[in-house]
């Protein structure tokens, strides 16, 4: 079993940021905005903040009181939209509740969208021709293509349906000819969950429920790409019974230390990928 961590892949991937860098007219600029105060938010803000300085990236952040109004923090948007210093744009999550994220997130323009969600980068995932990918579905993409498994044909099971893992990552993955099946809170309510899971030889569980994979319906090689972080007795555990799961695996990321460490890295290679798009 090779343990698939993130750091190493994150690192090469940071070295490639900094020689694209190198080639660009001046230091990328991304614009962070948080509204009100979140903890969780405000050390994701700090890792950012710390990766941005390391690579040579200007990360400018501002943060808005709590009881900014949808209409307030959209003028900003617009404001850093036309501001053509600006390459990047990133929407701290979570947003106090007069705030729709989906409708704001439109706002952002595509060429400024670093986190992939607005709908016309979406659309590119479609249609293969997306290079701002959303950071956790590229996550995944870089663990599964460090395995070196050659996709056409595999049978790839991705367990989670959300906007930012699952449904982005699926199509990525139909692009390289996997055979893919998403599965989701439907799969399990009609028992099917287990018998998808086995057929896997790569699998990808995004849910929030620690050991909702059991460890012994992992297929005997099979790559596990496990997304979700779950709090177990002051512990961080995935989704995936580990002890188990690794004793059947070919390859299988741990938690923490598989996809987290990558996201902030793909966060700040789509910046750069901003940013050489305007300077062509
Ligand atoms: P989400 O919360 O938006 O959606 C959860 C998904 O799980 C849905 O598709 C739902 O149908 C499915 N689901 C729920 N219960 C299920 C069950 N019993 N059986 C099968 N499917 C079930 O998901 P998200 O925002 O993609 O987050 C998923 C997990 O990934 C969370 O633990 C989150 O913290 C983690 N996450 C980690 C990173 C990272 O960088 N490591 C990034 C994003 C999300």
């Amino acid at each position: 079993m090779t343990l698939l961590e993130g750091k190493p892949i994150a690192a090469n991937i940071q070295e490639q940021i900094k020689a694209r860098i190198k080639g660009l007219k001046s230091a990328p600029v991304l614009a962070s905005i948080m509204v009100g105060d979140n903890p969780g938010a405000e050390s994701y803000v700090k890792s950012q903040n710390k990766l941005a300085q390391a690579l040579g990236i200007d990360y400018r952040f501002n943060k808005l009181p709590a009881d900014t109004s949808e209409a307030g923090l959209l003028d900003i948007i617009k404001k850093l939209n036309a501001d053509s210093s600006i390459n990047g744009i990133i929407i701290q999550m979570p947003l106090p509740a007069q705030i729709d994220y989906k409708k704001i997130s439109g706002f952002i323009a595509p060429s400024k969208d670093i986190e992939g969600m607005n709908p016309a980068n979406i659309g590119k995932v479609l249609f293969g021709k997306a290079k701002i990918l959303p950071c956790t579905a590229a996550s995944c993409m870089e663990l599964i293509n460090a395995t070196g498994i050659d996709l056409c044909g595999k049978e790839v099971v991705i367990v989670g349906h959300s906007e930012i893992v699952g449904k982005p990552l699926s199509l990525m993955l139909l692009d390289r000819l996997a055979t893919v099946t998403v599965c989701h809170i439907g799969t399990s309510k009609a028992g099917k969950l287990e018998e998808h899971v086995r057929k896997a030889e790569i699998l990808v569980v995004a849910v929030g429920k620690a050991g909702l994979i059991k460890g012994e319906w992992v297929r005997q090689g099979a790559a596990v790409i496990d997304v979700g972080i779950n709090r177990v007795n002051d512990k961080i555990v995935g989704d995936v019974e580990f002890d188990e799961a690794q004793k059947r695996a070919g390859w299988i990321t741990p938690v923490p230390g598989g996809v987290g460490p990558l996201t902030v890295t793909m966060l700040m290679r789509n910046v750069v990928e901003a940013a050489a798009n305007g300077d062509r």
